[in-house]
């Protein structure tokens, strides 16, 4: 089995821009960036808050799920 096909890489991180999906040229060093553009990261995070405020109304989220989310994640 050649493992090679099965997970085809590419040749350097993507530099697509997690919002709207537009190819951009990722500034060097520091925190790496996702999004094209400060309007694609804005629109990304109040879309997910909308999101998940809904899912949290819905039932499907609950607020123990955000709680221990965002403690897994604070010593990172
Ligand atoms: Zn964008």
């Amino acid at each position: 089995m050649q493992v090679n096909e099965i997970l085809p890489r590419k040749k350097r991180p993507s530099d697509d821009c997690l919002w709207c999906g537009a190819a951009f040229e990722a500034r060097n060093g520091g925190k790496r960036q996702r999004f094209c553009r400060p309007l694609c990261r804005t629109a990304f995070h109040s879309a997910s808050r909308r999101w998940a405020e809904r899912a949290i109304a819905s039932g499907a989220l609950s607020i123990a799920d955000l709680r221990s989310e965002s403690h897994s994640r604070a010593g990172i």
